[in-house]
C-alpha cells in the first residue's frame, strides 16, 4: 500500500500512564534506580523505555520523536529544542575540523549565516551552490566533503531540490544528504526519497501554533544513538532538549497537520495563481510558470498540494514596504516573519529572514529588494482575504 504520513501517525497509539488518550507528561528532569547494578548498565548501553536523565531522553520527547519518525518514515528521530539546533547537531555529529559541506544557496538566512559565520571558526568550510544543478554539485565534491545540505523546498524563492538525483550523488561518494523539510511536511518524504537525514524547524508548520520554537533530526538508528551518545553525543553534549511540556503540545498539534497543510496549500494556490494573473512576478510551486512544477509532481504526496508558501516580487523596497503594511491593516494577516501559522504571515526577506545573506550574494540567488514571502493561512474564505488584498492594491495604484 502507498505510504501516507498522516496514515502512518494515525496508527501510533500512544497511551497515557493510566489509559489517558493522550501520553502523560512527563513532569521530571531526572530518574530512580532500583539498584546502583541496574543504573550503571543504563549508563553503558540505552535500554529502549528507561530514562537515565531528561537532557538525554525523557518520555514526553519520546513519543513526538516517535510520531515524528513515522510521517518520514524514518528508522528513528530526535526532537530539539530549535530548528536551528536540529541542523547544527547533525552537522557537527558528522563533521570535524579540515571537513566540507556543500549547500543550497537558498537556504534560510539563520542556516547561511551557521554556515558562513559559525563553522568556519570550527574548521568546517561550505561551499554554497545552485543546488538545482546536480552536475554542479557533483563537480564540486572532493575528498573532504561530508555532507550535501539544502531544503526540499527553499527559503525564500521556493526551488524545488531533485532529492533522489542528489541522493544518488551523495550515495556514489558515501556522504550524507540533509534536507531541511520545514517548508513541506507531509507533502515531501524525503527518506523515502533517498535522502540520509531529514531536519525541521517543528516551530512552523507542524506546530502550527506559534507558541514555541522546536526542532527534530529524523533518520537511522544508528545516527540517533550517535547523537544521544552519553560521551560523543551533539545533542547531549550540547544539550538543546525540548522541555516535555512543548512536546506534548506539539503531539496533539501534529494529529492534525495534514488538514492544515491541505488547506495552507489550496489556499496558497489560490492566491498564488491570483497574484500572477494581476501580472506580478509570482513564485509557486504550484503554479505551472515555476521552473521546477514538474520536478515538484513527480515527488510530492499529491494530497497535501504544493506548499502553504508563495513569494510575489514587487520590484522594489518602498512598494514591498507599503504592500505589506497595506495588508496588515486591511486585516489580511500579520506583518512578521516565521511560517505555518493559522493566519497568513507576510515579511520581506532581504530585509528579515535572508537578511544574514551578503547583498551581493542575495543577487545572484535572485533574491531581489522587492520580494515579499506569504505564509498562507488557512482561512476559512480565501477569496474574501484576497479581496482585502486586491483593495490594498488598487489603493496603492499597483493595479
Ligand atoms: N529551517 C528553515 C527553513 C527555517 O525557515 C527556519 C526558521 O525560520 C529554521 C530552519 C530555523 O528554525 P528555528 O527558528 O525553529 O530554530
Amino acid at each position: 500500500m502507498k505510504f501516507d504520513p498522516s496514515n502512518a501517525i494515525q496508527d501510533n497509539l500512544a497511551f497515557g500512564e493510566f489509559g489517558g488518550v493522550n501520553p502523560s507528561i512527563t513532569d521530571s528532569a531526572t530518574y530512580t534506580f532500583l539498584s546502583q547494578e541496574r543504573m550503571e548498565e543504563l549508563f553503558d548501553h540505552e535500554v529502549k523505555g528507561c530514562f537515565l536523565y531528561s537532557r538525554h531522553w525523557n518520555p514526553s520527547d519520546r513519543y513526538l520523536a516517535t510520531a515524528l519518525a513515522k510521517m518520514e518514515d524514518s528508522e528513528e528521530s530526535l526532537v530539539t529544542a530549535s530548528g536551528m539546533s536540529a541542523i547544527s547537531c547533525a552537522i557537527l555529529q558528522i563533521c570535524s575540523s579540515g571537513d566540507e559541506m556543500i549547500s543550497g544557496r537558498t537556504v534560510y538566512g539563520g542556516t547561511y549565516a551557521l554556515f558562513k559565520n559559525f563553522l568556519p571558526k570550527l574548521g568546517v568550510s561550505v561551499k554554497f551552490l545552485d543546488i538545482t544543478n546536480p552536475e554542479l554539485v557533483e563537480r564540486s565534491i572532493t575528498n573532504k566533503t561530508k555532507i550535501i545540505y539544502c531544503e526540499g523546498i527553499s527559503n525564500p524563492l521556493l526551488e524545488v531540490a531533485d532529492i533522489p538525483k542528489l541522493s544518488k550523488i551523495a550515495d556514489k561518494f558515501n556522504l550524507k544528504l540533509i534536507i531541511d523539510n520545514t517548508f513541506s511536511p507531509m507533502l515531501l518524504s524525503p527518506i523515502r526519497l533517498g535522502a540520509h537525514i531529514v531536519v525541521h524547524s517543528l516551530t512552523k508548520f507542524i506546530n502550527g501554533t506559534n507558541d514555541c520554537i522546536a526542532g527534530c533530526i529524523c533518520s537511522t538508528k544508528d545516527f540517533i544513538d550517535q547523537l544521544t551518545n552519553i560521551n560523543s553525543g551533539a545533542s547531549m553534549l550540547l544539550g538543546p532538549v525540548l522541555d516535555s511540556f512543548r512536546a506534548a503540545s506539539i503531539l496533539k498539534n501534529l494529529h492534525s497537520l495534514h488538514i492544515r497543510m491541505r488547506k495552507h496549500s489550496e489556499n496558497a494556490k489560490y492566491v498564488a495563481e491570483q497574484f500572477e494573473q494581476l501580472g506580478f512576478k509570482t513564485f509557486y510551486p504550484g503554479l505551472e510558470s515555476h521552473r521546477q512544477h514538474e520536478l515538484l509532481k513527480k515527488l510530492y504526496n499529491p494530497k497535501y498540494g504544493f506548499g502553504g508558501m508563495i513569494t510575489v516580487d514587487f520590484k522594489n523596497v518602498k512598494t514591498a514596504k507599503q504592500v505589506i503594511v497595506a495588508m496588515q491593516k486591511a486585516k489580511v494577516g500579520y506583518l512578521a516573519v516565521s511560517l505555518g501559522f493559522y493566519k497568513t504571515l507576510f515579511s520581506m526577506p532581504s530585509h528579515s529572514t535572508s537578511s544574514e545573506i551578503p547583498e551581493a550574494q542575495q543577487k545572484k540567488m535572485g533574491l531581489t529588494e522587492g520580494l515579499v514571502r506569504f505564509s498562507v493561512g488557512i482561512d476559512q474564505d480565501i477569496e474574501r482575504s484576497f479581496d482585502r488584498i486586491k483593495k490594498s492594491l488598487i489603493k496603492l495604484n499597483l493595479i
